[in-house]
């Protein structure tokens, strides 16, 4: 086996943060309307490590991880917890973070 230089092929999922500019929303406010966020490049998300923009291949491939992810937890709670007691608070106190 050879080490190849070049681009890395394999994609991977990288740490991604939500963008603190727009906080994830991907746009900021402006005077009369709202503008892409230039932090995030209007997606929401920044690379964890650096704080900037990444390419929309590695950001779409990592958010259909997390995605696929999440689904499957929901499916095992939705599973786990009957739909009448599905309003009790969680050890975590998590609540709805939708608008
Ligand atoms: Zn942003």
């Amino acid at each position: 086996m050879r080490k190849q230089h070049g681009p890395d092929l394999t994609r991977k999922v990288k740490p991604i943060s939500r963008c603190v500019t727009c906080h994830g929303r991907g746009v900021t406010r402006g005077v009369f309307y709202e503008m892409e966020c230039g932090t995030c490049a209007g997606t929401g998300w920044v690379d964890h490590a650096t704080g900037q923009a990444m390419p929309a291949e590695d950001l779409v491939f990592t958010l259909s991880h997390r995605l696929l992810h999440l689904e499957q937890q929901l499916a095992t709670l939705q599973r786990m917890q009957p739909y009448e007691s599905s309003n009790r608070r969680g050890p975590h106190g998590s609540h709805r973070t939708g608008d």
